[in-house]
């Protein structure tokens, strides 16, 4: 069926009816209202304010139309950016229902993590210490389970983040490098992933890691930060990063995993095959 646009309506109701102006503004509304039922075909994210068309149809003036940007734009682009950083390969091979429970330390950090899924709200995550223990797994279901709750997840590397962030100049690139800083600001959540994976990070290094965190700490946003290192040794590090991180995790989401062999994975399956 061919949908008429306002100006084929217009030209056909107008000589029929006396008060144009009145007739143009009540077409432009039907109009309105089916430009917005309209469904779009935006992917990965579904949107009931704007049908997936990524914009939204308002009145200008009396008779005008005018389009704005849905605010599910945002949601859609922090999720390319989880996209485009592999988290959604990832999440593939890592849920919660592949993570290993076969002992109960694993156990805590599942039952954790679903209870941070569950009521985390503002709240930090932070899980650190052994390496191979299921630290990014249990980081990748979580975002997945919060994903999949309609939130927006950003996904850092840290060390690859860092050293970009870093690479760009403060007076060539900085406006480049402003709108890198604020993103992980803005991210909903951001999962931040092998922090300060560096044996000695850089007196620069330590101060975008206190920059980020800081921000996010003041604007209460979730984060959800797995590292090699505990917090104790963060906190040998840098006081203030890890004090800020404590206060938002409480003893609640915190997670150590002791440096013992038996809890690498990644060494266990290579013995057992
Ligand atoms: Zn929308």
């Amino acid at each position: 069926m061919k949908e008429y646009g306002i100006i084929d309506e217009i030209l056909i109701q107008a000589p029929k009816c006396k008060n144009t102006e009145k007739l143009i503004e009540d077409l432009r509304d039907i109009n309105l209202i089916k430009d917005n039922a309209r469904k779009g075909k935006l992917k990965g994210y579904h949107c009931t304010k704007c049908n997936d068309k990524g914009m939204i149809y308002l009145p200008d003036g009396k008779t005008g139309i005018k389009a704005a940007e849905c605010s599910c734009m945002k949601i859609r682009s922090d999720m390319n950016g989880v996209v485009t950083s592999g988290l959604s390969e990832m999440i593939k091979s890592r849920s919660f229902d592949t993570f290993r429970c076969d002992e109960l330390w694993q156990r805590q950090i599942k039952s954790t993590a679903l209870a941070f899924a569950d009521g985390g709200a503002d709240s930090f995550f932070f899980i650190g210490g052994q390496s191979g223990s299921g630290k990014t797994h249990i980081c990748t279901a979580l975002c997945e389970e919060l994903m999949k709750a309609g939130r927006a997840v950003k996904y850092i590397r840290w060390n690859d983040t860092f050293r970009e962030i870093l690479s760009l100049s403060d007076n060539k690139d900085r406006q480049l490098k402003e709108k890198k800083l604020a993103e992980t600001d803005a991210a909903e959540i951001l999962f931040i992933d092998d922090f300060l994976k560096s044996a000695k990070p850089s007196e620069a290094e330590k101060s975008l890691a206190f920059n980020i965190i800081e921000n996010r700490y003041i604007r209460s946003k979730t984060t959800i930060i797995s590292s090699e290192k505990t917090l104790g040794e963060i906190n040998e590090i840098r006081e203030d990063i890890a004090g800020r991180i404590y206060e938002k995790t409480g003893d609640r989401f915190l997670l150590k995993i002791p440096r013992d062999i038996n809890k690498n994975y990644r060494f266990r399956n290579r013995t057992v095959n």
